[in-house]
């Protein structure tokens, strides 16, 4: 009972978001009513003013009035202030006190009042009190202790009082007062308790809406801020990079060669490799960096202060050489390379967008120039994004029928020098742009996601071209990562392979080691579907990918096409001959026929034929040619190399 008596008259504690509503609806209401308490006090006193003594009527009012205009401008300050939470406890405790104070020392003035007056005076004593009271009830609504402490002492005040007058109108007015009282105590108390459940419900709603918050910046499987996070971020460096003049740099990070791990050791392990990854670059990075995963293998960091190009550029590479070190998942340890574009504010990009963009790009030169390594945006990238950009407006606009055809380069058997096939190479000649070399237009054409309209009429165009030639020339053409990438672009692949003009067992499909790295479930289903037809199928470009052997083995390749940077002067470069070499021990163990490209001279020749080389292709033999000089090129014997 005591305890509850204790609860209901102190402030309470340990929730201060409840006592900063409080102390925020009170600041608002106490000046109220201490407005209203002087209005009926001074009434009070006016009516008395006749019968009483002055010290009674004006003195004390005065008193009164002096402590309440202190208090009142005390809460109006409070109102523009913005107290810490101690201090809106301790008012809101001295406000409890002080409330005490006040019902007390008011209820004395009017009740000695009482006997002055006449049965007027004496009834607005009664309706002073009773109607007062009412009023601070209501402005101290949000303080509960309060409210009630100042409700008892002038109601039991008033009803011990006008009880005892043995006046039958005060007595009736005195059970009114107790009555209304106890329906006002009721009311307070309901009305309490729903304040306290809103503040309550707020607070916890605010929690939750702060943790969503959270949880929609962050990346759930590595725990670190997401893409969402990091363009947020981005903004805010680059405002304070650009008040502060500082060069930003924005990386974006990819691991090459993480979709075997996924396809060979399955997704958790998977999972864990870029937890781990998100973990080493952590502890790599100084805090001046922000780093945050955008999705799959990609990560990407903002350096505020990045520095110059040497000094962005080895910090980069560290992170390249760091990241493509062991990890330790598994019985035996995981490899992955990390390949980076770099590009930089202000020098070449202007904005998040630029800055972003330009990044990407520059991690598309390293994907396919640099594997493992990183790229800093230059001008002259600049440049090749801007013709890539007029490149693909053009492609969009271009008729693909008219403006596209086929070349073909020979293939020959060096011992014999005869020709064993053509490789089909597309040429380009924009009715916008003039002659586009393929180089531009194809990389072009798979960023856009446009190569899948321009390989059906390119392989129409270079069946037509080989359906006069003689069996068993083949027909070598190139197909592109996503070619592969999806069953239907397979299947009409197929359809056309399948429609009659050139038989499909002479037909080979190049791909390149990129694409058998993109997703290698669906490139081994689209090989065996183009292998059931009788094609065969060539790894083009070998060497300058990231394939490793455990790789090469679990693709159902015919050929192996060796990139002509192996070639180029081999007769002169000791480590190139080597490589040459155990390519073709490798190639004869694993039972593929290997091309090599790119032969350019008489020298790199009898180099190839002392290796024991077979086939190559190059413009030593023969430049890409016409469809109709194929026939001529046929009928010519070709001789044996001196
Ligand atoms: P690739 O498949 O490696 O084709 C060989 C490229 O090397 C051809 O360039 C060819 O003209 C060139 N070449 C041949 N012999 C020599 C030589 O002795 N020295 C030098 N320096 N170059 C030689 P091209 O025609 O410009 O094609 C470039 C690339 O564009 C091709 O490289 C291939 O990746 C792609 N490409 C060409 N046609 C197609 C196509 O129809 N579809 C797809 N997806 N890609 C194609
Ligand atoms: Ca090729
Ligand atoms: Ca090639």
């Amino acid at each position: 009972m005591f305890a509850l008596i204790k609860r209901l008259c102190s402030v309470p504690q340990g929730n201060s978001r409840l006592l900063a509503a409080q102390y925020k609806a009170l600041a608002r209401q106490i000046p109220l009513m201490y407005f209203i308490l002087l209005i009926n006090s001074w009434a009070l006193a006016f009516t008395h003013m006749a019968s009483s003594p002055v010290w009674m009527t004006v003195h004390i009012p005065l008193v009164l009035t002096i402590i309440s205009l202190v208090r009142a401008v005390a809460w109006r300050r409070g109102w523009q202030q913005q107290p810490d939470d101690i201090e809106v406890a301790q008012a809101l405790a001295r406000t409890n006190r002080i409330c005490c104070v006040v019902a007390v020392g008011f209820t004395v003035w009017a009740l000695a009042l009482f006997p002055y007056g006449d049965s007027y005076a004496k009834a607005h004593v009664a309706f002073y009190m009773a109607i007062t009271v009412i009023g601070c009830i209501f402005c101290l609504m949000h303080l509960r202790s309060a409210a009630l402490m100042t409700a008892v002492v002038v109601n039991v005040a008033f009803v011990a009082f006008f009880a005892s007058t043995d006046n039958p109108t005060f007595i009736a007015t005195s059970i009114n007062v107790l009555l209304v009282t106890g329906i006002m105590l009721v009311v307070l108390q309901n009305n309490y308790r729903n304040f306290t459940g809103l503040v309550n419900a707020q607070a916890r709603s605010e929690a939750l809406s702060d943790e969503n918050l959270l949880l929609a910046n962050k990346d759930s499987l590595t725990g670190l801020p997401n893409r969402r996070w990091f363009f947020n971020c981005l903004d805010t460096c680059l405002a304070e990079a650009g008040e502060g003049e500082r060069r930003l740099g924005v990386g974006i990070l990819d691991l090459d060669g993480f979709k075997p791990v996924n396809d060979l050791y399955g997704h958790s392990v998977g999972d864990r490799l870029l937890a781990e990854v998100g973990a080493r670059l952590a502890t790599l990075l100084p805090d001046t960096v922000h780093l945050a995963r955008l999705g799959g293998d990609e990560f990407a960091l903002i350096l505020p202060d990045c520095g110059d190009n040497l000094q962005v550029s080895l910090f980069a590479e560290r992170i390249c050489v760091e990241l493509s070190k062991p990890y330790l998942l598994v019985d035996v340890p995981i490899q992955v390379g990390a390949s980076m574009g770099l590009a930089t504010f202000p020098d070449l990009a202007r904005d998040a967008h630029e800055l972003f963009e330009y990044a990407d790009y520059a991690l598309y030169q390293s994907k396919h120039h640099f594997v493992g390594h990183m790229s800093l945006f230059s001008a002259v990238h600049r440049k090749q994004l801007q013709s890539a950009v007029l490149t693909e407006q053009a492609l969009r606009r271009a008729d693909l029928e008219r403006e596209f055809h086929v070349v073909f380069q020979p293939i020959v058997e060096l011992q014999t020098g005869a020709t064993v096939a053509f490789e089909a190479l597309a040429r380009w000649q924009s009715v916008e742009l003039g002659p586009v070399p393929p180089g531009q237009f194809i990389p072009v054409a798979e960023r856009s996601g446009m190569i899948n309209r321009l390989t059906l009429p390119l392989l129409g165009k270079a069946l037509q071209g080989a359906a006069a030639w003689p069996a068993p020339i083949r027909l070598s053409f190139n197909l592109s990562a996503h070619d592969c990438g999806s069953p239907e672009a397979v299947q009409a692949i197929v359809k056309l392979l399948a429609s009659g003009v050139f038989d499909p067992s002479r037909v080979d499909l190049e791909i390149t080691e990129t694409a058998t790295l993109q997703d290698l479930d669906l490139v081994q289903e689209a090989i065996a579907t183009l292998r059931a037809l009788g094609c065969g199928i060539s790894l083009d470009d070998f060497g300058t990918g990231y394939s490793s052997l455990t790789h090469l083995h679990a693709l159902a390749l015919t050929k192996l096409k060796v990139d002509r940077s192996f070639v180029a002067r081999l007769h002169e470069k000791p480590a190139s001959y080597k490589i040459v070499k155990s390519l073709l021990a490798l190639t004869q163990d694993m039972d593929l026929d290997c091309i090599f490209e790119g032969v350019e001279t008489l020298e790199e020749a009898q180099a190839l034929v002392a290796l024991g080389c077979r086939f190559v292709q190059g413009y030593y033999f023969a430049r890409p040619m016409s469809a109709g000089d194929t026939q001529s090129w046929l009928a010519l014997d070709h001789t044996s190399v001196k």
